[in-house]
Order: structure tokens, then C-alpha cells, then sequence
């Protein structure tokens, strides 16, 4: 049997869902303080994921992390892929997504040097009007080397275990 424990960062503007998206997702030994000590939401999920094969996953919401500056170097350390989550209705967010995946490139690679596998998130695809058209989305996971993206719903609960299951199976063949 195999373990394996993968360190996710979860990025992204302020507001665009990755809180709830971590909430939601991991519902077990998800420890508030952490927080509040360290300026980032921390969470552990575990998954059966074969007869063979656990995956420990830590999932690491930015939260505020831009207000603990000093944080950055633990926040980036070792981590094993990456989720970048935008807000369907917030073009502005869909603008950072490309200052959030360079930063992320330049302070985070894997140990061969190649950069974390990385899922774009397009989220609150519940709410319409989208302010951000599909082809654009498409285009732009493609050209900037995403290993692919996913319109989800936090709220509905939509392609939320699909999307973290699309990066868990990218994590394991690096
Ligand atoms: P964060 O700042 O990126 O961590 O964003 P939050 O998780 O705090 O979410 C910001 C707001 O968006 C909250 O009011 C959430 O309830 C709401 N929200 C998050 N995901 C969704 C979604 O998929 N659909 C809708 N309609 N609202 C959402």
C-alpha cells in the first residue's frame, strides 16, 4: 500500500470562494486557530483514495496571507500542485489569475524544477450574468500552461471533489 500527502495551495482574489471552497470540501480536522496564528486557513482531508492508496491532502487557503508577508516562504514550501480560483462574475479577478500563476511560478516549483501542476477554478457558475466569456477561459488555461479548468459551485456544491480528484491524479504521476 502507498501514502501519499500532497500540499495544495489554494489562490486567488479576495472573495473569489476559496475559503468556501476549502469548508466545504474538507469537513474533518479543520482547526480555525491555525488562522488566526498564522495568517492561513489550513486543512487536512484524507481519501481512500484506491484499495491500495491513501492521499493525505493539505489544503492551504491564501486568506489573508498578503498581511503576513513573513508567511510567504512557509506558505510556499513544498507544495505539490496548486488551485487558482476566479470569480465568473468579477472579470477583475479573471485579470489577476495571470499575476497569481507567475507569482506562483516564481516561488514554488517542484524539486526537478518544473512548475506545480495548477487547476483553474472559474467559480460561481451558478450566478449569471458570467462576466467572462468560456472561449477566454479555454484560451487562457491553455496558453498559460494550466493542467486544465473547471466551472464550479461552491455554492452548489458543483465539480468541487472532480476538480481537487483532476489535480490529486496530476500530483501523483510528477
Ligand atoms: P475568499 O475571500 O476567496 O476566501 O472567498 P469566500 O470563500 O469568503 O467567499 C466570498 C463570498 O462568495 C461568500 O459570501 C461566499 O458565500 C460566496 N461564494 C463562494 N462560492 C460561491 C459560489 O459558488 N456561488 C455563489 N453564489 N457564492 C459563492
Amino acid at each position: 500500500s502507498r501514502d501519499y500527502l500532497f500540499k495544495v495551495l489554494v489562490i486567488g482574489n479576495g472573495h473569489v470562494g476559496k475559503t468556501s471552497l476549502v469548508h466545504r470540501y474538507v469537513n474533518e480536522k479543520f482547526n480555525k486557530n491555525y488562522k488566526i496564528t498564522v495568517g492561513v486557513d489550513f486543512a487536512l482531508k484524507v481519501l481512500a483514495w484506491s484499495d491500495t492508496e491513501t492521499v493525505r491532502l493539505q489544503l492551504w487557503d491564501i486568506a489573508g496571507q498578503e498581511r503576513f508577508t513573513s508567511m510567504t516562504r512557509i506558505y510556499y514550501k513544498e507544495a505539490s500542485g496548486c488551485i487558482i480560483m476566479f470569480d465568473v462574475t468579477d472579470a477583475c479577478s479573471f485579470r489577476n489569475v495571470r499575476s497569481w500563476k507567475e507569482d506562483l511560478d516564481s516561488k514554488a516549483t517542484l524539486p526537478g524544477g518544473n512548475p506545480l501542476p495548477c487547476i483553474l477554478l472559474a467559480n460561481k457558475c451558478d450566478l449569471s450574468p458570467w462576466d467572462v466569456p468560456l472561449s477566454s477561459i479555454e484560451q487562457f488555461s491553455k496558453v498559460n500552461g494550466f493542467i486544465g479548468w473547471m466551472d464550479t459551485s461552491v455554492k452548489d456544491n458543483k465539480n468541487i471533489s472532480e476538480s481537487i480528484n483532476f489535480l490529486v491524479e496530476r500530483m501523483m504521476t510528477v
